[in-house]
């Protein structure tokens, strides 16, 4: 699933050509991704022009002339891609397009139809929901510390609540907890002062690393970005850890799956683990348990 960096990336290829450009026609070629509904976004968005695309979490955010907001969220799948008439081949799983007073079209394919777009008057309604952007002022230290403190979660799915920290998905969650050194299922309200500044900067870090590479080309449904290439823990189980040497291994937390390193990113002490066998299968049977 595309996270910030990828979506980011998204933004920066399409504002160029969109910015500006009136809108003609849209065309739904799958209508249960729209919202309110297909007709709805037609009448939102056809003859509007386009004043600004910008990122709010994991959504496309295009502001129109008259007020209004077209949102599209990538989920899974989602690609936004211009038409190319000189391509070899035509594009695969279209399921929208818009086209310009230019003559470009802009297409949304999505293979696996979890996409969404949205066509709202008011931008808060559909982010009122959504957490602090984890590159912006706002997301300091103190703030970091404070939402942590607030909550005894497991660090990874409390770093994959969109309504938290917006815009970290799977990759960018495992690749901040590793170089913060953190396990996965630490308890958000035990890291300390250390740990939370630790954190805070892998998280910045992984999400920089992630804009100067374009994001991650994991799949084939999001060409172009080759963060993929510096992972230091997610997708690499069986290699190296370039830190210590240790091998990477997968867990599942949360129904996700998960890479850490086991010597960077100690299971965490408590309570509970004072059973623990020295047996290193079991530890990381207990590391796999659901996450709450
Ligand atoms: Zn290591």
């Amino acid at each position: 699933m595309p996270e910030l960096p990828e979506v980011q990336t998204t933004v920066n290829q399409i504002a160029p050509r969109l910015v500006a450009r009136t809108i003609t026609a849209f065309e739904s070629l799958w209508a249960k991704n729209a919202t309110p509904s297909a007709p709805a976004v037609r009448r939102g968005v056809v003859g509007r022009s386009v004043r600004a695309v910008s990122r709010r979490a994991k959504y496309v955010v295009v502001e129109l002339n008259d007020g209004g907001w077209m949102l599209v969220h990538l989920r899974m799948s989602g690609r936004l891609e211009w038409h190319d008439p000189a391509a070899d081949e035509p594009a695969r799983h279209i399921r929208a397009a818009w086209t310009l007073d230019n003559g470009d079209r802009l297409l949304f394919c999505d293979a696996r139809k979890f996409g969404r777009i949205v066509y709202t008057r008011s931008l808060d309604s559909v982010t009122t929901r959504l957490g602090v952007e984890p590159l912006s002022d706002e997301f300091t230290v103190e703030r970091l510390a404070a939402l942590l403190a607030a909550r005894s979660r497991f660090l990874k799915p409390l770093l994959l609540d969109q309504s938290l920290i917006a815009g970290i998905g799977n990759i960018y969650a495992d690749e901040s907890l590793h170089a913060a050194g953190l396990h996965p299922l630490t308890r958000s309200d035990r890291i300390g002062p250390a740990g939370v500044a630790a954190l805070h900067s892998a998280i910045q870090s992984a999400l920089r690393q992630g804009l100067a590479h374009n994001g991650a080309s994991i799949d084939w449904v999001y060409p172009g970005g080759e963060m993929q290439q510096h992972f230091a823990a997610y997708g690499r189980d069986g290699q190296a850890c370039a830190r210590c040497g240790d091998t990477i291994i997968a867990l599942r937390v949360g129904q996700r799956g998960t890479h850490i390193c086991p010597t960077c990113q100690p299971a965490p002490r408590g309570p509970r683990r004072g059973k623990r066998r020295s047996n290193n299968s079991q530890e990381r049977a207990c590391a796999a348990s659901p996450a709450s």
